[in-house]
């Protein structure tokens, strides 16, 4: 049977190489599998747990408000995480659970090939790129290859708590826009 992103849901089910799996429900991406553009999260939430499905809690309505703002509906794009499982308590995730879930994330990108890759927050970033800062680097395309690039964003959830950065999270995705029609 070829890898799909259904076959590759169907497998993480069954996967037990990260500690978290332990106690958390599986939840790969989702979305259009010809999607141009992907969003990386950092983990499920509550929501995300519950349901089996990425950015659908309070973070996940501000994202869907977000792509509405650049005439985006999630089918668009797709919708990921770095870690495949919510960390208790919604702690950050650990090094060795972000770099146990790796694969699972480059097979998704693998099977999309999109040109943008939309990291949300600073851990996504830093599975690209480790020694940027998302303060410095968000909303400016960081070109990868010829095949694809990365663009930095704050975190849609980071806004929830501090108010000011909900309008940088706006101009963010309005630069996403410009760069995707220039590109
Ligand atoms: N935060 C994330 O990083 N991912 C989700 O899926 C939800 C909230």
């Amino acid at each position: 049977m070829p890898l799909s992103l259904d076959l590759l849901r169907d497998k993480l089910k069954d996967w037990k190489g990260c500690a978290l799996a332990a106690h958390a429900n599986p939840v790969l991406g989702e979305g259009n599998p010809y999607a141009e553009v992907v969003f990386i999260g950092e983990a499920p939430g509550a929501k995300e747990d519950e349901l089996g499905r990425p950015f659908v809690g309070p973070a996940g309505k501000f994202l869907d408000e977000l792509l509405a703002s650049i005439g985006l509906k999630r089918e668009d794009v797709y919708i990921t995480n770095v870690v495949k499982y919510r960390p208790p308590n919604n702690r950050d995730p650990e090094p060795e659970e972000k770099l146990a879930c790796l694969p699972w994330v480059k097979l998704e990108l693998a099977l999309i090939r999109p040109k943008v890759i939309c990291t949300l927050g600073k851990h996504a970033l830093n599975e690209f790129f480790p020694a940027l800062s998302i303060s410095r680097v968000h909303g400016q395309p960081q070109k990868v290859n010829k095949d694809f690039t990365v663009f930095p964003i704050y975190h849609p959830a980071a806004a929830l708590h501090n108010g000011s950065l909900r309008q940088e999270l706006f101009n963010d995705f309005a630069q996403l826009k410009q760069f995707l029609v220039s590109g």
